[in-house]
């Protein structure tokens, strides 16, 4: 018990203005594709090549822009966070967002990739991430000419992923370690039943 309980958890310092809040104007995207390969024989070994597809391309271009406007040449944070994603995204309504835990790939490529972050394992948390639609409250909706909703809104603008109101919003903090120690406790140290 007194080994777990003399790890110190905070021996980071703080090397970053947290919190550290980055915007990009690019539609949530689940980008699955990206982690295809395809197996190619080279000099008699074989090479797991993966495979970029458009939308993925599209999606990292964008956002290296973006981050290179916003990061600079700082050096890249180098310990662990939690980043609360809010994903802005062209959905009718609540019942026609994705499915949350594969938004988070994209983005955390890229800030990897941007060198905002040394490396996506520093990510310790997503505590205060949500899916937001913004097709409800967007104000690019066409008005109806005609039909029983004539003069209301539409649902959407129709523009999907080109919406100009879409976007991942990212609020990285220094992670909360501070109950590791007392949770790893209460799980390795259970009195015996
Ligand atoms: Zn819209």
């Amino acid at each position: 018990m007194s080994d777990i309980l003399s790890i110190n958890p905070s021996t980071q310092t703080d090397n970053y203005p947290f919190p550290v809040t980055i915007r990009l104007d690019v539609a949530p995207a689940i980008l699955k594709n990206s982690r295809q390969v395809v197996p190619v024989m080279r000099n008699g070994r074989l090479l797991r090549i993966p495979i970029k597809s458009k939308k993925a391309e599209a999606f990292m271009k964008a956002a290296a822009a973006a981050f290179e406007k916003q990061w600079g040449d700082r050096p890249p944070i180098d310990e662990l966070v939690n980043i609360a994603f809010l994903f802005y995204g062209s959905w009718p309504d609540e019942r026609s967002m994705p499915d949350l835990s594969n938004l988070y790939q994209a983005p955390e490529d890229a800030l990897q990739a941007a060198g905002i972050i040394k490396d996506d394992t520093l990510i310790d948390s997503h505590a205060g991430s949500r899916r937001i639609p913004v097709c409800p409250y967007c104000p690019d909706r066409p008005i109806l000419k005609s039909g029983p909703r004539k003069g209301q809104h539409k649902d959407s603008c129709g523009k999907k992923s080109a919406c100009p109101y879409v976007g991942i919003d990212m609020i990285i903090t220094k992670a909360d370690r501070t109950d590791i120690p007392a949770r790893a406790v209460s799980r390795c140290v259970r009195p015996s039943l």
